[in-house]
C-alpha cells in the first residue's frame, strides 16, 4: 500500500534528474500515463526542464535529417568551367 503510494507521488513530482531523463525516454517510446501527468506538471513549473526538452527534439530532428540526407562527398578535381577557364589561358598564352 505504502509502496505503491510513494510510486504515485514519486511518478507526479519527479525530480529535474528524474524528469530529464523521462524526457529522453519519451523520445523513443511513449512513458506510461502517470509518468507523463507528471512531466507534464514539472515542465509547467520548471524553466529548465522545458529548455532542455526543447534541446533534446531539435537534437533528434538534426540527427533525423543526418539519416534522411547523408552529406554528398566533395567532388574531386576541378570543375568543367575550372578547366575551360585554365585550357583558355594556356591558349592564349601560346598565341
Ligand atoms: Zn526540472
Amino acid at each position: 500500500m505504502w509502496t505503491s503510494l510513494k510510486s504515485w507521488i514519486d511518478d507526479l513530482s519527479p525530480a529535474c534528474k528524474q524528469a530529464s531523463e523521462w524526457q529522453s525516454r519519451a523520445l523513443d517510446a511513449p512513458l506510461p500515463l502517470r509518468k507523463r501527468a507528471g512531466l507534464w506538471i514539472h515542465l509547467r513549473l520548471c524553466r529548465w526542464c522545458r529548455r532542455y526538452g526543447q534541446q533534446i527534439g531539435l537534437l533528434r530532428q538534426v540527427c533525423r535529417k543526418c539519416d534522411e540526407e547523408p552529406a554528398s562527398p566533395p567532388k574531386a578535381g576541378l570543375s568543367d568551367e575550372a578547366k575551360e577557364r585554365m585550357k583558355q589561358r594556356l591558349q592564349s598564352r601560346r598565341d
